[in-house]
């Protein structure tokens, strides 16, 4: 096997390629990448802690185990908002405010009825409030 073909395999493997879609794209036998995805521990567990990048690939440093990043850097999570947002425009709803009686703006949700959240409270619970 050749070092290209090793990036191959670990590639594919991390964007969850089967062994026998590997094998037939890079036309080695199944059996090898079997046995080196074994010994160079490739497996299950290795590839769910191994981050990759959703737009470009790449493999996600994590610095903070907590909190799962999903982008390498800034710029494609940027890119990949950008290209997903331009997938599907929210249509815009101009609403009145049921408890206010202003005008608001809804982003994709023709049912808002209130222009905020305290709107919404001072409607339900009452002008007075319970504080
Ligand atoms: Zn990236
Ligand atoms: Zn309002």
């Amino acid at each position: 096997m050749t070092t290209e073909q090793k990036d191959r395999i670990a590639e594919m493997r991390r964007q969850g390629c089967t062994y026998a879609k590997i094998a037939e794209t890079l036309s080695i036998s199944e059996n090898t990448i079997k046995t080196y995805c074994r010994r160079t521990r490739l497996n299950e567990d290795n590839l769910k802690a191994a981050l990759v990048c959703k737009l470009c690939g790449n493999p996600i440093e994590v610095k903070d185990k907590h909190r799962a990043r999903q982008f390498c850097s800034d710029k494609c999570r940027a890119a990949w908002w950008y290209a997903n947002r331009g997938n599907k425009p929210r249509t815009e709803y101009h609403l009145t405010c049921a408890n206010c009686g202003k005008p608001f703006v809804s982003a994709g949700n023709k049912a808002r009825k209130y222009c905020s959240h305290k709107c919404y409270i001072a409607a339900r619970f009452g002008d007075g409030g319970h504080e």
